[in-house]
């Protein structure tokens, strides 16, 4: 009985330690690079966060992501008092558990300053501890020195900017003469700043959204089909090609049911997720045909030109029927309203059938 009771309870803890379900997010790569779905802003119990550092690699792994970093505040630790102040725990305690649920963990940290420079993410690094220092400037310099990614966070946030304007101070241009800025978030937690396209643009930064995630991950976005994530284009699933698309620039934000970027991104993404089906039937008056979305975005097309339908709307992961004029010669050329190019402007596309 008791040998039988011993057995039964090696088949329920292997039984444990084999299950666990991720989410499929349903997005598609683009020719010659694979998507990654990662967050790269998340805080810990290691500075004002809420969580062991642990389960923020098992809510990535439900949340079906690829890849994290966990970027607790280097000057704000208000738990000192109970868990001793090491920039590097919160890395140390999780690397082997991201390893075991295959996901790529990135060495980070916030730098945490008031406006200028305000809150800036570095990333890739290899010693936390060594960015601890008086000086921002020199904070920065000892990133670059790693090899690390410098990411402006929330550019407009209120608590720095009390109009909800993101602002470039001399801090900032001094950065980017410098090469040193790589990076900078359109989103964070439940916000966005249409400016901070214009400074990706014209600055050459890469496009970020994140969570920023001091709580629980199931309570923040509950409701929602997922949380906000950066979509980056690599070579192949690993942290050094990771590090290489971040580098290059290839992202795009992903948040609710909208993305934001560059076009030289957008634009071939959104042909991977759609595609024209050919006319299934046609009379004298009508073309009738299908055009599936593969992905879980739904895309909403407005400002058709005369002749052809003004508004379609594509649901996620499904097959939306269209019937066109056959007297019609205009291409379909439409405004994708939830797919952001810039300060104040949508991704326009074409569709051919
Ligand atoms: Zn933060």
């Amino acid at each position: 009985m008791k040998r039988l009771s011993v057995f039964l309870l090696l088949i329920i803890s292997t039984t444990l330690l084999l299950t666990g379900q991720r989410k499929i997010i349903n997005l598609p790569d683009l020719p010659g690079y694979v998507t990654l779905k990662c967050d790269f802003h998340l805080h810990t119990a290691f500075s004002d966060g809420n969580v062991w550092p642990t389960i923020r690699v098992n809510e990535a792994y439900r949340d079906g992501l690829d890849a994290i970093a966990i970027t607790d505040h280097l000057e704000y630790t208000p738990h000192k008092d109970y868990i001793p102040v090491d920039h590097n725990a919160a890395w140390k305690i999780t690397r082997n558990t991201a390893r075991d649920y295959n996901l790529i963990l990135v060495h980070g940290a916030e730098i945490t300053r008031s406006m200028p420079p305000g809150h800036v993410n570095a990333l890739f690094i290899s010693d936390a501890n060594a960015l601890a220092v008086d000086s921002v400037w020199d904070a920065f310099e000892a990133t670059i020195k790693q090899g690390g990614f410098l990411l402006w966070n929330h550019p407009g946030w209120k608590a720095q900017q009390p109009d909800g304007i993101p602002r470039m101070y001399n801090i900032h241009h001094r950065l980017i003469r410098n090469k040193w800025l790589h990076g900078i978030e359109f989103f964070n937690h439940k916000e966005y700043y249409p400016l901070v396209m214009t400074f990706a643009l014209e600055n050459n930064l890469a496009v970020f959204a994140n969570s920023d995630m001091h709580g629980a991950i199931s309570e923040e976005y509950a409701g929602k089909t997922h949380r906000p994530m950066t979509l980056v284009f690599a070579r192949e699933r690993s942290h050094d090609s990771l590090k290489e698309a971040m580098f290059a620039g290839r992202t795009l934000a992903y948040f609710d049911d909208m993305l934001a970027g560059r076009k030289e991104y957008a634009l071939p993404f959104f042909h991977q997720c759609i595609s024209v089906g050919k006319p299934y039937y046609q009379n004298e008056k009508s073309i009738y045909l299908e055009i599936t979305n593969r992905s879980d975005i739904p895309f909403y097309l407005t400002d058709g030109v005369p002749g052809t339908p003004s508004s379609i709307t594509l649901p996620a992961n499904s097959a939306t029927r269209v019937v066109l004029s056959k007297s019609n010669t205009n291409p379909l050329i439409y405004n994708v309203r939830n797919i952001i190019t810039g300060e104040s402007e949508v991704l326009k596309v074409e569709l051919k059938y």
